[in-house]
């Protein structure tokens, strides 16, 4: 018995019958024929074969399970750069581009006739996404990427060759591999979520320990500000991404650390995303 023609305009119309966004069928479409979005839209009588359909069909089940289109796709657009992303690591958000938008402005206070390279380091890089998006655009600094997860590593590292951007890569619990060394910024996006959070749920394929941080999702920010002292040079900058309910007790804990300059920046939605100081004193190592 012949089939009756599936094509382009059929699947997509089909992927919002699931519940899935126009956009996200597009770009699951788009994926599968490894064909640009804009080709979709003149090509919307072209029939897809049996085989096609079937995982189409399979990937946007996937979808309309709440998976992120990322793990799907492999792969996440951060501050211009595409980053191969898989289960092992949380998907980079935009939110996120606050922080590096931020961290660039601290090193382009640097005074250009300054000769020293200046060091940054990235605690619990995850994709690489924060560390590879400074180090792409500011290529003078020396990026080290520090992450607990060997499998959040390897995709790090296998981003840097995609890209061509040199960093070091360290395996580690925050500043366990980096003991003795001091960096002029210190940036991380660390789990924040409190352990009983409603949020939690719509978070279920990303990994648990990028995510959460105790009761009140505190206790990692509460390490790497109570350890940055001594290992920021004098004049270092510690920035950080927290919980949009966060900033006051990040802006606490730092004043607490003897930081100054601490201010908070907002994200694209308009929340308080991140919160940062500077150093000017020199902490014993
Ligand atoms: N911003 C992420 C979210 O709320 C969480 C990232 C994190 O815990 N660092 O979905």
């Amino acid at each position: 018995m012949p089939t009756s023609p599936f094509t382009v305009a059929d699947a997509l119309a089909w992927a919002c019958t699931q519940g899935l966004d126009r956009l996200d069928g597009h770009l699951l479409l788009s994926h599968l024929l490894e064909r640009p979005r804009t080709w979709l839209l003149a090509h919307s009588d072209t029939e897809l074969d049996a085989a096609t359909r079937s995982r189409f069909e399979h990937t946007c089940l996937r979808r309309a399970q709440g998976e992120p289109l990322a793990y799907i796709v492999g792969e996440k657009e951060f501050f211009g750069l595409a980053l191969q992303v898989s289960p092992a690591v949380l998907v980079p958000r935009p939110d996120t581009e606050t922080l590096v938008q931020w961290a660039l402005s601290t090193l382009a206070e640097q005074p250009v006739t300054s000769a020293a390279v200046p060091t940054v380091l990235d605690l619990g890089t995850g994709s690489g996404a924060i560390a590879l998006a400074i180090a792409h655009a500011h290529p003078a600094a020396q990026v080290t990427a520090v992450d607990a997860s060997e499998a959040a590593l390897a995709i790090a590292q296998t981003n840097a060759r995609a890209l061509g951007l040199t960093l070091r890569f360290a395996l580690g619990s925050w500043f366990a591999p980096v003991a003795g060394q001091r960096f002029d910024l210190i940036v991380s996006n660390p789990p924040y979520i409190a352990e009983g959070d409603p949020h939690l749920p719509a978070l279920q394929f990303e990994p648990r320990q990028a995510l959460t941080a105790g009761p009140d999702g505190l206790d990692d920010l509460r390490q790497i500000i109570a350890q940055a002292p001594a290992h920021l040079s004098a004049g270092g900058w510690l920035l950080l991404e927290h919980g949009y309910d966060q900033a006051v007790a990040v802006t606490q804990l730092l004043h607490e650390q003897g930081f100054e300059q601490v201010s908070t920046h907002f994200d694209l939605g308009e929340q308080p995303r991140c919160t940062g100081g500077k150093f000017t004193k020199t902490c014993p190592g």
